[in-house]
């Protein structure tokens, strides 16, 4: 069976610009034929709509709207919108993340409880309310992808509440891949390597995580947006039909390391 996602409705969160992850994944799902819909998250002076409407314009997007995962109004014009337009989806990308830059540096108690709130509804809760908007329109066999990171597992330096929030994300990983399945959905993570972008060079020591894991990962190296892209396309496919509920390591092999 050859990786076909034609005629495939795609929903991609969390493009910022041409190194975000989502981007990654946005192109390798548009190579093996699905139709796109993307989100962005705007602003006031709308300076990221036109930066990502400019990036996305090659690949077509049927769709491209606002979204706020902070908006609960806003959420739900994406998938009334989603609704009328497509009637239904089969791949749905929860690519985003946030935390106070002050949170992803240094001492992990000093996390404000403002600081936690925000991480965990901006990055984990997001992704149960996608979930939950999507339900009525999933169609059978559709697939739903969530970015996570190691520091869900071990105590990285400087990811702090970052950490919890992506404890908390593949926790939820697990609870809607058991009530999405009997509908035929599944519901699996990507857990990657450190790649640098918007994000995580908010996260204190980037350029040493990515050091370290280029001298003792197996493959010696990160990975890249195309290969997180690459799986993310597998996982969305009936290729991974028998897959739910699981994190899987795209990270070179550096999850395995020990000493
Ligand atoms: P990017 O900065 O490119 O993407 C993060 C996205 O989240 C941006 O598009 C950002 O929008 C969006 N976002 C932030 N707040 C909100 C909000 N309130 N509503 C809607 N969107 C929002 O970084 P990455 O590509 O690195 O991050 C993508 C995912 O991959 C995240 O979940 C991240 O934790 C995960 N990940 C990243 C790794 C890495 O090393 N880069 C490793 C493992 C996982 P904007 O920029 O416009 O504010």
């Amino acid at each position: 069976m050859l990786l076909d996602l034609s005629g495939k409705k795609a929903l991609v969160t969390g493009i910022a610009n041409n190194r975000s992850i989502a981007w990654g994944i946005a192109q390798q799902l548009h190579l093996a034929g699905a139709e796109l819909g993307i989100t962005y998250l705007p602003d006031e002076k709308g300076r990221f709509e036109a930066k990502v409407r400019e990036l996305t314009a090659p690949l077509n997007p049927g769709l491209f709207l606002p979204m706020d995962v902070q908006n609960p109004d806003q959420m739900q014009a994406v998938f009334q919108r989603l609704e009328s337009q497509w009637g239904q989806l089969d791949i749905l990308v929860h690519c985003l993340a946030f935390a106070n830059k002050a949170d992803l540096v240094g001492d992990f108690s000093d996390t404000t409880a403002q600081g936690f709130r925000s991480a965990l509804e901006i990055s984990t809760y997001s992704f149960t309310s996608l979930c939950r908007l999507a339900k009525p329109l999933f169609s059978p066999e559709a697939s739903v992808i969530t970015l996570t990171y190691l520091g869900a597992e071990r105590a990285v330096p400087n990811y702090n509440v970052m950490g919890l929030a992506k404890a908390a994300l593949e926790a939820s990983v697990r609870y809607l891949a058991a009530e999405l399945g009997p509908q035929q959905v599944r519901v699996n993570a990507i857990s990657a390597g450190p790649i640098r972008t918007l994000a995580s060079s908010a996260v204190g020591g980037i350029l040493d995580m990515i050091h370290h894991v280029e001298a003792k990962a197996p493959l010696r190296r990160t990975v890249t947006q195309q290969e997180v892209g690459n799986t993310a396309a597998f996982l969305a496919s009936p290729l991974a039909s028998g897959i739910s509920g699981q994190v899987l390591y795209v990270d070179g092999g550096y999850c395995i390391t020990g000493l």
